[in-house]
C-alpha cells in the first residue's frame, strides 16, 4: 500500500502524510465570503477539498471537514450600500445559493461556522493576543497584529521582505508598522457593531479563520485549504494570529491551495464579464460531469474551462455509467464463476494494475488529474475485454472498481445507479424484449415510439446488432 505523499505550501515539500492523531483528520477550508453568487472558482476548491476528503476516508482516516461561512466584511457591506439593502438581506441570499449549489455538487461538510455566531469567542482571541504582546489597540478603538512581534511572517507566502507586506491601508497612521493588520475595526457610521473591551466594531477578515479553526479542532490542524489567493496575506496572517496565541509550531501540519480557474485562457474578472456562476455551469453540464472535469488537472494547477475539456469529461461520464450499469443487470444474470480462462485471467490482472495504479497516482498528492487516466483504461478494458464475457467474477471486479472510483470523484449517484432493482428493471427489460420482437418484424414506427417514449423518462436505449441495451439518466 503506497503511503500518502502531501505537498506542503509551507516549504514546498513533499511530505509524508502524518495526521496528529490518525485515523482522524481535521480538516479547515475558507468558504465563501456571502455577497455574491458562488462561481465555478469556488466550486474547484470546495470539490478538490470533498474529493481529499473522500479519498482519505477510502484509505480509513476519519475526516472532519469545516468549512467557514464569512457572513461579515467590507464586500458583504458595501453590496448592502450599493443596494440600498440590510446587509442581513445580502447574507441569506447568497448563503442560500452557496448552500444550495454545494449540495448539488455532492459536498458534504461537516461543520459550517458562521462568523457572526462567534464574535464573543473572537474577543477572546484578540484579547489573549493583546495580553500575550502580539497585538495593539489604536486610539480609534481599533486593534491590530505586531507583525514584528512574529519571527516566521512571510514563511508561507515566500514574502520574506517586508517592502512586500504592504497591508490594508486603511488607518495607516494609527499602526505601528504599515504591514501590521487589522484584528478589531472600530465602528463607522452606518455599519454593523457588536460592543467589546475596546469600544464598538467588528472583526477583521483574518482573525475569523484562527477562532473558528482553534475551537473546533483544538490546538493542532491537520490540513488547512483554501484557494492559492488567499496564501497571502490571508493565510500568512491566520498563521501568526494562531501560533503566537497557542505558543505552537507548526499549528498545521499541511497547507494544500488549489490552482486558478481560468475560462478560455483568461483570469475570470467582473471587468471582463466572465465569470461562470456555479449554477449556470449545473444547468449545462450536471454535477457529475462538472466534479469530473473540475478535478482533471493536479489541484495546484491552474484548470482552464473550456467546452472541449468539459466535452471530455461527459465523453468518459457516459463510458462510466453505461459500463457500470449493464455490468450490474447482466452481473446478476450470470452464474457464479467457478473457473477462469486463461484471457479471462489476464484481463483481471489488468484491472488489479489499473486500480493500483490509479491509488498510486492519488496518493501522489490527490493527483486526481493524473489519476483520471486510469478511468479512462479501466473503461477501455470494458469495451475490450469485460463487455463480451461471461465470467461473474471479472464483472464483479469491474464493478467494484468503479465504485471505488466513484467513492472519491463521485461521478454517478450510487443509489440511482443501481436503480430501483427488481421490479422496475425487470419491466424495463420485458420492453426492451417486446421491441426486438416488434424490429424482427418490422415494426420500426411502434419500435421507435417505444425508444422515444423510455427516452423520455431517462431510459436511454442503444441497439447493438439485433441487441439492445439500456441505461438510465
Ligand atoms: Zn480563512
Amino acid at each position: 500500500m503506497p503511503e500518502i505523499k502531501v505537498k506542503n505550501t509551507l516549504g514546498r515539500r513533499l511530505e509524508t502524510f502524518r495526521p496528529e492523531n490518525p485515523p482522524q483528520v481535521s480538516m479547515y477550508v475558507c468558504g465563501p465570503t456571502v455577497y455574491d453568487y458562488t462561481h465555478i472558482g469556488h466550486a474547484r476548491t470546495y470539490v478538490v477539498f470533498d474529493a481529499i476528503k473522500r479519498y482519505l476516508s477510502l484509505k480509513g482516516f476519519d475526516v472532519f471537514h469545516i468549512q467557514n461561512i464569512t457572513d461579515i466584511d467590507d464586500k458583504i457591506i458595501d453590496r448592502a450600500k450599493a443596494e440600498s439593502r440590510d446587509w442581513h438581506d445580502i447574507v441569506e441570499e447568497y448563503t442560500r445559493d452557496y448552500m444550495e449549489q454545494i449540495e448539488k455538487l455532492g459536498i458534504h461538510v461537516d461543520l459550517h461556522p458562521r462568523v457572526t455566531h462567534h464574535i464573543n469567542e473572537i474577543i477572546e482571541f484578540i484579547q489573549g493576543l493583546i495580553d500575550k504582546g502580539h497585538a495593539y489597540v489604536a486610539p480609534s478603538g481599533s486593534v491590530y497584529f505586531s507583525v514584528d512581534t512574529y519571527d516566521d511572517y512571510g514563511a508561507l507566502s515566500g514574502r520574506i521582505s517586508k517592502e512586500l507586506w504592504g497591508q490594508e491601508e486603511e488607518f495607516i497612521s494609527e499602526k505601528k508598522s504599515p504591514y501590521d493588520f487589522a484584528l478589531w475595526k472600530s465602528r463607522k457610521p452606518g455599519e454593523p457593531y457588536w460592543n467589546s473591551p475596546w469600544g464598538p466594531g467588528r472583526p477583521g477578515w483574518h482573525i475569523e479563520c484562527s477562532v473558528m479553526s482553534t475551537r473546533y479542532t483544538g490546538e493542532s490542524l491537520d490540513i488547512h485549504g483554501g484557494g492559492s489567493d488567499l496564501i497571502f496575506p490571508h493565510h500568512e496572517n491566520e498563521r501568526a494570529q494562531s501560533e503566537t496565541f497557542l505558543g505552537k509550531r507548526p499549528w498545521v501540519k499541511y497547507w494544500l491551495h488549489t490552482g486558478m480557474l481560468l475560462v478560455s485562457g483568461e483570469k475570470m474578472s467582473k471587468s471582463l464579464g466572465n465569470i461562470i456562476p456555479l449554477k449556470e455551469a449545473l444547468g449545462k453540464w450536471g454535477p457529475h460531469v462538472l466534479r469530473l472535469w473540475l478535478l482533471s488537472a493536479y489541484y495546484r494547477s491552474p484548470l482552464d474551462y473550456t467546452e472541449t475539456g468539459l466535452e471530455q469529461a461527459q465523453r468518459l461520464h457516459e463510458r462510466l455509467v453505461h459500463s457500470y450499469q449493464v455490468s450490474l443487470r447482466r452481473v446478476e444474470k450470470l452464474e457464479p464463476s467457478y473457473y477462469l480462462d486463461t484471457k479471462d485471467i489476464a484481463t483481471l490482472k489488468r484491472i488489479l494494475d489499473i486500480r493500483r495504479e490509479w491509488d498510486r497516482e492519488l496518493s501522489n498528492d490527490f493527483n486526481f488529474g493524473a489519476a483520471m487516466r486510469w478511468l479512462w483504461e479501466l473503461t477501455g478494458v470494458y469495451y475490450k475485454e469485460v463487455e463480451h464475457s461471461e465470467s461473474n467474477a471479472l464483472l464483479a471486479l469491474y464493478l467494484s472498481s468503479i465504485e471505488d472510483m466513484n467513492s472519491v470523484y463521485y461521478f454517478m449517484e450510487e443509489a440511482a445507479a443501481r436503480g430501483p432493482i427488481g421490479l422496475e428493471n425487470q419491466l424495463i427489460d420485458l420492453i426492451v424484449e417486446v421491441r426486438k420482437e416488434l424490429r424482427k418484424k418490422k415494426m420500426y414506427d411502434l419500435a421507435d415510439h417505444i425508444r422515444r417514449v423510455l427516452g423520455e423518462m431517462g431510459i436511454k436505449l442503444m441497439d447493438k446488432g439485433e441487441e439492445t441495451e439500456w441505461v438510465k439518466d
